[in-house]
Order: structure tokens, then C-alpha cells, then sequence
């Protein structure tokens, strides 16, 4: 059986809310990937990640997948190359916050957020904000980023700044997952090169002190920030397995407390 929300009926659906099921809700992107990643790589691990975590977790919770939302913000550098929908902040906020809202008037409760890029931070944040204000639903957002980090910090070949945006992380899991990656084509002319103490860059481990999109300074040639060439399908199944552990982890904690609190 499948665990995707739209393949469903209606009746269907109505058994799951009856259930109490969980649904992840996928927030990716399309956004230009530098010369060697398609502009759907946000896109594609949110999808994935979704897939495999809900697959892993089926037997012992109700889980559904919503489809992966693709039409995100991105902030104005990005638009440099093709490839780069741009949809202002406030929309998305709105469209997601329609989208929770949905789900939550047909009867679900339990909904988890699953941010697979990096300009989103924040936005999506509001939106869980907006969603417990108005219907008392409490809603994680979560990444994959982060839940990955102390594993990829373990097998990581990139310096620092290497795996901020279609570098050495996201390329491995899109080599890990089989997507088109056109290796010859990437470059590690644009690895970050601006540091500081007060941004937490690539290791995703620590809360930045301050926000600053340091971006802009990098003046990236090639739609890289970060170094793709060290990149491979086995770190990609690292990130991956630390993912979907982490992923279960904290989604039957959640579950957990939120049967307890009904
Ligand atoms: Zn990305």
C-alpha cells in the first residue's frame, strides 16, 4: 500500500484521520544547482527523505507523504543562473499555512515539516507559528540537514564551507539516490570562502549566533557554494542512513507525545 496522501481517496483518508496518522509534509524548492545538479535537487531529497523515512516508520505508525511542495523562496542572488523560481516570502507562507490548514480542518493533527533548503529557515518557522495560533496544532519543522549533521561531519572530504548549496551533501545524496549528476561538470572554484565565528556555515551541528547570509559576499561564478568534486553515493548512503534513524527517532517521540496530549 502506498504511503503517498494523493494516491489515496477520500475514504481512505477518512480511515487514516480515524487512525490518528502522522503526514510529512516535504518543503523543497526548484532552484538552480549550480553546472552538475538539476534545479529540482531541493525538490527531489525532500521527496525522497519523505518516502524513506515514512517506509521505514509504517509498521508501527500510520504515516502518509504529502507531495513534495516545490514552489519555495529563494533569495535574489540565486536568480543570477535559470532555473530559480522565486515566490515571495509572504506567499509561501500563505500557501503553506492554507496547506496545514487544510489537513488539519479534515482531521489530521499530526503534521512534520521537512525543510530540504536552506532559504526557507525562518518562513517555515512562521508557518508553525501561524498553524498552533489558529487551530492548537503543534508542528515540528524539521531538516534533514541537520538531523545528518554529526554523521556527515564524521565522513565528510570537503573543508569547511563545502557543503552549503549544491556541494559536497546535497551531491552526495543525489548520487546516493541515482538522480542525473553530471560529475565532469562540477567544480570547487566556489567552496565558501567567508568564515566567521558568529555563523555556524556548513556544519549544521550549531545554532548560528547571529543570522547573516553571507551569500551575497561569496560571489559565486558557477551557482555552487560549496565543493561538489569530493562527493560520492556512499557518503550520500551515510547521510541517508543517519536521516531516516534520527527521522524515526524523533517522529515516534512525537507521535508519542501527541497521543498523550489528545
Ligand atoms: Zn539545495
Amino acid at each position: 500500500m502506498s504511503v503517498q496522501f494523493a494516491d489515496k481517496t477520500w475514504q481512505e483518508l477518512e480511515e487514516a484521520i480515524r487512525q490518528g496518522a502522522l503526514v510529512l509534509l516535504p518543503v523543497g524548492t526548484i532552484e538552480e544547482h549550480g553546472p552538475h545538479l538539476p534545479v529540482s535537487t531541493d525538490w527531489v531529497i525532500a521527496r525522497r527523505v519523505a518516502e524513506a523515512v515514512a517506509e521505514a516508520l509504517r509498521d508501527e505508525i500510520p504515516v502518509l507523504v504529502m507531495p513534495a511542495y516545490w514552489a519555495g523562496y529563494s533569495a535574489r542572488e540565486m536568480a543570477r543562473w535559470p532555473g530559480t523560481i522565486r515566490v515571495q516570502p509572504e506567499t509561501v507562507i500563505a500557501v503553506l499555512f492554507d496547506i496545514c490548514s487544510s489537513l488539519i480542518d479534515m482531521g489530521f493533527r499530526k503534521l512534520v515539516v521537512i525543510d530540504c533548503h536552506g532559504h526557507h529557515s525562518g518562513i517555515l518557522n512562521v508557518v508553525a507559528r501561524k498553524v498552533a495560533d489558529a487551530h492548537g496544532v503543534y508542528m515540528p519543522v524539521t531538516s534533514p540537514a541537520r538531523m545528518s549533521a554529526e554523521a556527515f561531519q564524521r565522513v565528510r572530504r570537503s573543508a569547511q564551507g563545502g557543503a552549503i548549496h549544491a556541494g559536497e551533501w546535497e551531491t552526495s545524496l543525489m548520487l546516493h539516490f541515482g538522480e542525473p549528476v553530471d560529475m565532469s561538470k562540477a567544480t570547487a572554484e566556489d567552496i565558501m570562502r567567508y568564515h566567521s565565528e558568529f555563523v555556524a556555515g556548513d556544519n549544521f551541528c550549531g545554532q548560528s549566533l547571529v543570522f547573516w547570509s553571507t551569500w551575497g559576499l561569496q560571489r559565486s561564478k558557477t551557482g555552487v557554494y560549496g565543493d561538489p568534486t569530493v562527493a560520492s553515493a556512499q557518503t550520500g548512503k551515510v547521510i541517508m542512513e543517519a536521516i531516516v534513524e534520527r527521522y524515526c527517532r524523533f517522529l515516534r517521540e512525537f507521535c508519542a507525545q501527541a497521543d498523550e496530549s489528545k
